[in-house]
């Protein structure tokens, strides 16, 4: 173990979790997942617990002390995930989403402080609300209905950037944002009510696809492991670089949209999903649109193309084709 990096993942059991642990153990960290299993599962993690540097602790990020959570070693690295992502779930616990926002993000703050690591905060293209800009740079200060349905999610997570742009300023701490665009892949739940899980299980299963609305809103998605190279290749620069390359572009703190900038309908996706799977005897049903529904999504990605020189590598077919063929298996 001597020389081995370590690495803390928040919501490690999840969808995008379970993934960065996987990539993580690949490349010989030690790893600790921190989960209360709200969305994610053991089941996500299963294969993962047979490495032998691979720890599980279920707990809840808001019950957590940092000045009391003991990790044997120094810990090298952060990854702040913990948190409901579906607008679904997130709905069902408002409460409870808007604090582990708060909290799990002061827990991995203060843990990054007194133990020097570097953090990485998983935040969100919610942040720009329903976007008055497009497609979405990092400098838009978004449109967020502070008091809607969808409030205890996206100001959860602007109001944890605030805390970790105060903690950078004021305190030093080498904490870094990326601003995720919705992320699709293996491992999502078949009930996580997304668009991309909700139109395979549905299609596998022979059900109608559920379109809210006229299904004419944007989302431009991006598969799960580009996002996982987009977050190593982010961890692995050093504090001065970001903070010189964020200043040049007129940036008070690290933040980065980390997406697919390809953008498509509601509807044409739904269309993708049943081109796919032609034996399927769905249709299209429309269904109320549920409130603030953003009308339009699509990340401008100049900065990470610049900063981490990467680019998405699985355009939409491709990830469509992987995660019908994990679901297949399983509804
Ligand atoms: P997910 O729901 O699969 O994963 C979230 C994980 O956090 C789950 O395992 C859940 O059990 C855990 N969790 C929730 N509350 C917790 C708490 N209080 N204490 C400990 N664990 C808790 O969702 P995901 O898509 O994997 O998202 C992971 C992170 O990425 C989230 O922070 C989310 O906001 C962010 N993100 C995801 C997307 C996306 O499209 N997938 C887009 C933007 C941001
Ligand atoms: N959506 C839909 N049918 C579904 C699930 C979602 O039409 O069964 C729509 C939803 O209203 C939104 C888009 O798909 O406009 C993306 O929804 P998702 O829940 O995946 O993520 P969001 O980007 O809204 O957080």
């Amino acid at each position: 173990m001597v020389g081995m990096k370590t690495a803390l993942v928040t919501g490690g059991a999840g969808f995008i979790g379970s993934h960065l642990c996987e990539r993580l153990l690949a490349e010989g960290y030690r790893v600790i997942a921190i989960d209360n299993l709200y969305t994610g599962s053991r089941e996500n993690i299963a294969p993962l617990a047979q490495n032998g540097g691979f720890t599980f602790i279920e707990a809840d990020v808001c019950d957590l002390d940092s000045g009391r959570f003991l990790v044997p070693g120094h810990i090298d690295e952060i990854y702040n995930l913990a948190c409901p992502a579906s607008p679904v779930h997130y709905q069902a616990a408002p409460l409870k989403t808007a604090l582990t926002s708060a909290k799990g993000a002061l827990f991995a703050l203060e843990l990054a402080r007194t133990s020097g690591a570097k953090l990485l905060h998983a935040s969100t293209s919610e942040i720009y609300g329903d976007p008055i800009e497009h497609p979405q740079r990092e400098t838009h200060w978004g449109n967020v209905n502070t008091i809607g349905v969808r409030s205890c999610y996206d100001e959860g997570k602007r109001f944890a950037e605030t805390l970790a742009s105060d903690y950078r300023r004021t305190l030093g701490v080498d904490v870094r944002m990326a601003r995720i665009f919705n992320t699709y892949g293996p491992r999502m739940d078949a009930q996580d009510g997304r668009v991309v899980s909700n139109f395979i299980v549905q299609a596998l299963r022979g059900n109608d696809l559920t379109i809210y609305g006229d299904g004419s809103q944007t989302r431009s998605f991006q598969y799960c492991t580009d996002l996982v190279e987009a977050m190593r290749r982010y961890m692995a620069l050093e504090k001065p670089a970001l903070d010189g390359f964020f200043a040049s572009h007129g940036l008070g703190a690290c933040v980065l949209n980390i997406g697919n900038p390809a953008e498509y309908t509601v509807k044409e996706l739904a269309k993708k999903v049943l081109k796919m799977l032609p034996s399927s005897s769905s249709r299209l049903v429309a269904r109320p649109l549920p409130g603030d529904d953003p009308r339009k999504r699509r990340p401008d990605i100049t900065l990470a193309r610049e900063l981490l020189g990467w680019e998405p590598r699985v355009q939409l077919d491709e990830g469509l084709a992987k995660t019908i063929e994990y679901f297949r298996g399983r509804v």
